[in-house]
């Protein structure tokens, strides 16, 4: 069942749009399982679950880190990480750049905003994305490259709200891409859609969805 389901979400999302397999709370037999199908991305949101899994599954998956990262975790998941969605402050990504260079890599984020209604701690606004990205601290990283944006819609039932909120999203995207990035073409994700949105949110410009209950299963 879980591997029918996988095949029927790529045939349908075409290859432009990539997929993170979000594995948070399932076991490496399920993850193996998938991974036995071709899929290589998978998702995980705890630094520790994600360290397990690292160590116990096939060093060909990309790993990527989805949740909220403190910034004394970062250490652990800095050897291997392939891309992490959730840089939401310029203290965290002092601590990815400091490890990365620790490891000898450059570590690819994406910057993380809040476009939902609900009240989160995390997530950045465009005035403080831009006041990083204009930071004298960040023109000196050497070992982290921002490749895009990442966000999460309100959790409704109300389509014309995600849309907008995704709308916002690309949005930003566009802004940062112009003032920031201009003709660097490694700036070039838009991580949003999940498994209730994820068709409204490749409508309005996602590169990236990250799947989790619509392929392993209610958590
Ligand atoms: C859990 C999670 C997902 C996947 O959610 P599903 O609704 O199970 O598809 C996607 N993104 C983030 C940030 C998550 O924490």
């Amino acid at each position: 069942m879980i591997n029918n389901q996988i095949l029927k979400i790529k045939n349908s999302i075409g290859e432009k749009v990539k997929l993170v397999a979000v594995s948070k709370t399932k076991p490496i037999s399920d993850i193996k399982n998938i991974y036995d199908k071709g899929q290589l991305i998978f998702g995980e949101n705890r630094v520790n679950e994600l360290v397990q899994k690292h160590e116990a599954l096939p060093k060909d998956i990309n790993w990527h880190f989805i949740g909220h990262l403190q910034t004394n975790k970062v250490k652990y998941i800095a050897p291997f990480i392939k891309l992490i969605h959730s840089l939401d402050s310029l203290k965290l990504m002092k601590e990815i750049n400091k490890q990365a260079k620790k490891n000898n890599r450059i570590i690819e984020c994406l910057l993380q905003f809040h476009i939902a209604k609900e009240n989160s701690k995390f997530g950045l606004n465009l005035p403080i994305a831009q006041k990083i990205l204009e930071s004298i601290e960040f023109s000196e990283m050497k070992n982290i490259s921002i490749c895009g944006v990442m966000g999460m819609a309100s959790f409704t039932d109300n389509k014309e709200e995600v849309k907008n909120e995704f709308k916002t999203l690309k949005n930003y995207f566009e802004i940062l891409k112009d003032n920031y990035f201009n003709n660097q073409s490694h700036f070039e994700h838009i991580s949003m859609g999940m498994s209730g949105d994820y068709e409204i949110a490749i409508n309005e410009g996602s590169t990236m969805i990250r799947i989790g209950s619509l392929i392993f299963g209610e958590r």
